[in-house]
Formats: C-alpha cells, sequence, structure tokens
C-alpha cells in the first residue's frame, strides 16, 4: 500500500508532509531506517568533520534527500553540519538522521509520536496518535518531550535553534488559556523529573534562551543538567505523581505511549500498597482501591491500543501486566465484586479474599478507613469495627 501521506510546499508554511487519506491513531504512517549514525563516547557534541565523513558514506539520492532537509539558523560555516545539527536526533551517546521523518514539521500538540524502540530491520515507525483527517498536516515534536516546556520557552528554544515560530494549537492559545497550559507543562515537568529521581524545580534555563547567549556552553550543556534527589519518593509519592502526570498530559491533548505508561505504573504501585495492606488486614480490601488499580489498568490498555496498535509491543507489555493483576488477589476480588454487580458502581465497602462483601454507608466506611489506614494501632480499629458488623447483621 502506498504511504497515507504526500509532500507538499504550502505558501507561508514551507513544506509539510500532509494525509492523503484518513488515518486512524495507532497507524504507521511512516516508517524510516537511521543514516549517518555517529557514535559518540560522551555527551559531547558532534563535530563538522566526523558529520563530513557520515555524509560521503551516504548513497548520493540520501545525500540529494539530506540536502534538502530544513538547515535551521545555527552559526556553523558548513550547511552539511548546519543540517545535521537541526534534524539530528540524540539517544544515549548516538547521533543520527531520519531522513524522512525530517520532512515532518513540529508542533507541540503532534498527531504523531516516533517509537523509538528498533524493530527489525532497523526500521523506526511513526504511529498516528489522534485521528489525522485526509488533508491534514502530519506533525511530529521536535524537542523530545512535547510537555515539558512553557510557551516563550518552546519558543525561545525553536527560534534559537530552529529559526521558526511555531503556529500550531498550544502556541496560539489566548492569554488566559496560555496561562493553564503553561502551568499544566510547569507541573509536568517537575513531576517527571521527580519521577526520574532529578530536581527539576530550579527555574527552567529555555526561559532566558535567545539567539545571543543560544550558542554558549552554558546553554548547550546545561539545559539537561538537574541535580538528583536528595531523597528518593515514597511508593505514595510514585503513585500520585504518576497519576497526576497521565492526567496532565491528557488535559493538554498530548496523551501518547508515556500516559499510557503513567497510568500502569501508578496501578502497579497502588497494587503493591494495597498488597502489603491486605496482608495485615485478613485479607480485606477496600472497594475504591481495587477498582482504581483496575480502571488505570484498563485506561493504560486503551491508550496503548489506541496509540501503538492492539499488537503494538506497549500494548502487548500492558496487556500483560494487567494478566498478572488479574492472576492476583485483586483479580479474585475483582471476579467477587463482578458477580456481585459492583466492579462499576460506587458504593462504598470491603470485600474480603475469601469472597465476603461489605457494602457501607459513607459515615460507616470513614470509621472503617479510618482505622485501616491510620498508623499505630493499624488494622485494630478496623478489625474491631468488621468484627461489630459481623456479629450485627450475622
Ligand atoms: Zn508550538
Amino acid at each position: 500500500m502506498a504511504p497515507p501521506y504526500e509532500i507538499k510546499t504550502m505558501p507561508g508554511k514551507g513544506k509539510g508532509i500532509y494525509a492523503t487519506r484518513n488515518i486512524q491513531p495507532g497507524t504507521i504512517v511512516m516508517k524510516d531506517c537511521k543514516v549517518m549514525e555517529i557514535k559518540k563516547k560522551s555527551h559531547r557534541q558532534v563535530t563538522a568533520h566526523e558529520v563530513q565523513h557520515a555524509f560521503e558514506a551516504l548513497m548520493k539520492e540520501q545525500q540529494v534527500q539530506f540536502m534538502q532537509l530544513h538547515e535551521g539558523c545555527r552559526h556553523y560555516d558548513d550547511k552539511t553540519m548546519r543540517i545535521f545539527i537541526t534534524n539530528n536526533i540524540r539517544k544515549d551517546f548516538s547521533n543520527y538522521i531520519l531522513l524522512k521523518v525530517s520532512l515532518l514539521n513540529h508542533s507541540c500538540v503532534p498527531n504523531t509520536e516516533l517509537d523509538s524502540g528498533e524493530s527489525e530491520g532497523h526500521k523506526y515507525r511513526v504511529h498516528a496518535v489522534k485521528p489525522i483527517a485526509n488533508g491534514e498536516e502530519i506533525t511530529h515534536c521536535y524537542q523530545g518531550n512535547p510537555w515539558d516546556a512553557a510557551r516563550r520557552q518552546r519558543a525561545n528554544a525553536l527560534r534559537a535553534y530552529y529559526g521558526f515560530e511555531c503556529k500550531y494549537v498550544a502556541c496560539t492559545l489566548d492569554p488566559a488559556a496560555s496561562a493553564v497550559s503553561d502551568a499544566r507543562r510547569h507541573l509536568l515537568r517537575i513531576l517527571t523529573g521527580w519521577l526520574a529521581g532529578y530536581d527539576a524545580t530550579a527555574a527552567n534555563m529555555l526561559t532566558n534562551l535567545n539567539p545571543a547567549n543560544a550558542e554558549t556552553s552554558e546553554f548547550l550543556e546545561g539545559i539537561t543538567h538537574h541535580p538528583e534527589l536528595a531523597v528518593p519518593l515514597t511508593m505514595q509519592q510514585t503513585t500520585v505523581y504518576r497519576f497526576l502526570a497521565a492526567k496532565l498530559a491528557e488535559a493538554e491533548n498530548c496523551s501518547g505511549i508515556a500516559a499510557a505508561y503513567c497510568y500502569a505504573w501508578a496501578a502497579c504501585r497502588l497494587h503493591d500498597q494495597l498488597a502489603q495492606l491486605v496482608c495485615e488486614h485478613n485479607g480485606w480490601m477496600i472497594l475504591a482501591t481495587v477498582r482504581i488499580i483496575y480502571q488505570w489498568m484498563r485506561t493504560a490498555e486503551d491508550i496503548a491500543t489506541r496509540v501503538r496498535g492492539e499488537k503494538g509491543a506497549a500494548a502487548l507489555q500492558i496487556k500483560q501486566w494487567k494478566a498478572h493483576l488479574e492472576s492476583s488477589n485483586l483479580g479474585t476480588i475483582i471476579g467477587h465484586l463482578n458477580a456481585a454487580g459492583l466492579l462499576d458502581s460506587t458504593a462504598f465497602g470491603v470485600a474480603q479474599l475469601s469472597g465476603n462483601i461489605m457494602v457501607l454507608n459513607q459515615h460507616e466506611f470513614k470509621r472503617l478507613q479510618n482505622g485501616l489506614v491510620t498508623s499505630g494501632c493499624i488494622g485494630v480499629e478496623a478489625k474491631k469495627f468488621l468484627a461489630s458488623e459481623a456479629s450485627a447483621t450475622g
């Protein structure tokens, strides 16, 4: 089948890639192979000499394609170097070019994602993460993570390093909506940092980036450096921050594969906490917690299936985690709840591994919950309560 896109030049926008049919989320829009790979032993930038060497190893046709790519506005004398630096994908210590992917224009709310995992034959795949209508432009985010910078910071980086202004939705919001979007992305950046073990609460350097200081080592080396967290996150923090990150990404219309993993990991961490409580409480579990874990995992599976396809590696992996949860104590309780018609209800209460389910009113539930989660006399209050309920109903 012919690729679902064509290269077109639009007045005032230059070259771009446009859909030639309606594209469903999850569809592989494009496959590409890396060329001109330059491996380094550190994060040092590639040299013009290395780029020239890699360029000469290309086939004639690839050289022609390469020389037609956007050359950005970096200060290098050599055009080959300017093009390489502008289109270069850096992963760990490897620097390479994807000739076709480089043709996609940037958007801060892209409709595709590059699957960074290499599949067979060194092919990289670009997946649609939203429905793309016939004739619509296909976009991609140049700045790695689409969600981690505020509007002014994104604009500074795009102007200084790529030489253009972003005219897509997140960058053309009215002031009030823009302030909300900036606040969400600021929070996302901090949460993403904490979850990766570093502290990104310091002001984002990109705020002060401009074409005059863009090439100083302070900027080139400093942007991605953050101190490590002094105290590791607790399991509760990890759970809540993952969930929050997924929700914020969804609100920014950037819920790609990262959001799917946020939901899945949050579900797994909450399940770990639940497992601990279950041991301390004779197999009793709070219904709401069971439902939340199950819902988060289902949401993770839905997003992964949507943006990477049903047979995609991410969807298969998340399905496997879900199956693992279902084969644990949680699965037993889910089965009981389902049989009692309570799985999708909002009833308060607790369920026991043996199949006992106790539905409580809000007041009773509060008392029980306090007993369940307060440390020190943990469980004592809850056990007394359950015993009194059992004798009252029995
Ligand atoms: Zn933008």
